[in-house]
């Protein structure tokens, strides 16, 4: 593996920085704490769009969808830069990363050509219907139901921890149309259809950012299905392992870890202590980020995303948290609304071990798939 940065890499990074210091407005930083809010979705979906027309949304898809067929490195560097200011793409990263990825390559045709476009112009917002009340790390048991009546399909059931479906206007919803792992299906579902309710749930991350969804006697008809009847677990494979290092949350924690120490020399404040704790987060901001960039070399050569996504996903979380106690411990006045982006990451490292599936989850296929534990004896 080459740890260098060519020449165009480098090119494409200043430009990414040079549309976001042109497009942010000054108080992005109050902005970003509260994704899903009326206000950030707003400026979201008009940012998407300047991105789209900047070819900056899209430039690892297909020509055909609006891309130019860039490398992964490219879609992480775009990544990364986008996480590090707080990530004003807001609920369209989960378009970019994994749903659109996911249409072309299990959708119909006229799935396809209903919804890729509209993402690529940085003009849609999708949630995710995965969990459930009784199904989060064991997805599989999820119950929401989907029974066929002749063309379509009723489908019963509640979702919960939704991120941006107070504003989104299709949902990625996994349903069961069987028993078991392979009863498992997915829909594309407009949030329009009637039976669909959504309600706000409370959060630490702010106004809109998560919910719950119920599905009363909801209408879809059988082309709405992505994929085969009982493809679910297999397409969400898929899709899980591009949202699982899809997200460089690293680079906000390194940025901010960077701004707290510059913050404390300049106080004179800097001590043995800190220096010891900020060390230790800094190494783990950097572990976090080597292993991810192991997974987009992978990709780079064709290698299907195996266990190692899971030890990039831990070690991001590690570094989230550690940079996350560096800056309570030493900076907690940043936190009591001192710098509203120091916030806003302090309060994304706290939900970072849920969101995304739960970190000990990570740990279990560690475990198993990367290190062959022998597991314990019943
Ligand atoms: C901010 C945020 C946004 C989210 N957005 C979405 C979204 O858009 N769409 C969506 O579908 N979901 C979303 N989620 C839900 C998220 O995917 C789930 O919370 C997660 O998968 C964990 O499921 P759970 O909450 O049911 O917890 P549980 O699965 O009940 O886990 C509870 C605890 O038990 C531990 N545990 C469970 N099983 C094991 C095991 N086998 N081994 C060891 N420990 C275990 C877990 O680590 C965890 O600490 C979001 C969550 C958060 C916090």
């Amino acid at each position: 593996m080459d740890f260098d940065w060519d020449t165009e890499q480098q090119g494409f990074r200043s430009t990414v920085r040079a549309f976001l210091a042109a497009h942010l407005p000054a108080d992005w930083e109050e902005l970003a704490h509260g994704p899903g809010s009326e206000a950030q979705s707003a400026f979201s979906k008009k940012f998407c769009a300047e991105l789209a027309k900047a070819g900056l949304l899209v430039p690892h898809w297909p020509q055909r969808w609006g891309g130019r067929d860039a490398d992964p490195w490219t879609a992480f560097i775009l990544a990364e830069e986008m996480w590090a200011a707080g990530e004003p793409r807001g609920g369209q990263y989960m378009n970019v990363n994994w749903i659109g990825p996911t249409l072309m390559r299990f959708g119909s045709e006229e799935q396809q050509q209903r919804y890729i476009p509209a993402m690529a112009h940085g003009e849609t917002i999708w949630c995710q219907g995965f969990s459930e009340p009784e199904a989060g790390s064991d997805l599989a048991s999820l119950r929401t139901r989907a029974e066929k009546h002749g063309d379509s399909y009723r489908i019963n059931g509640q979702k919960i921890w939704t991120s941006y479906a107070g504003h989104a206007d299709t949902c990625f919803l996994l349903a069961r149309t069987s028993p078991g792992r392979n009863g498992i299906s997915i829909f594309l579902l407009p949030m329009t259809t009637p039976g669909i309710t959504v309600r706000q749930i409370p959060s630490v991350i702010g106004e809109g950012d998560i919910h719950e969804v119920f599905f009363d006697e909801v209408e879809a008809p059988a082309s709405a299905m992505l994929g085969g009847e009982g493809q679910g677990w297999e397409v969400v494979r898929t899709a899980l392992s591009l949202e699982r290092v899809g997200i460089p949350r690293f680079a906000l924690a390194a940025r901010m870890l960077s701004r707290s120490v510059a913050r404390l020399q300049g106080d004179g404040r800097f001590g043995h202590g800190a220096i010891e704790q900020a060390a230790r987060a800094r190494a783990a901001c950097e572990a976090a980020r080597l292993y991810s960039y192991n997974i987009v070399d992978q990709r780079c050569h064709g290698i299907p995303t195996g266990p190692e996504a899971s030890a990039a996903r831990f070690a991001t979380v590690m570094a989230e948290r550690l940079v996350g106690e560096f800056v309570v411990e030493h900076m907690p006045d940043a936190l009591a609304g001192g710098d509203p982006l120091l916030l806003a990451h302090h309060q994304r490292a706290i939900v970072a071990g849920i969101a995304s599936g739960a970190a000990e989850i990570q740990l279990n296929l560690i475990a198993t798939d990367l290190l062959r534990l022998p597991r314990e004896p019943r």
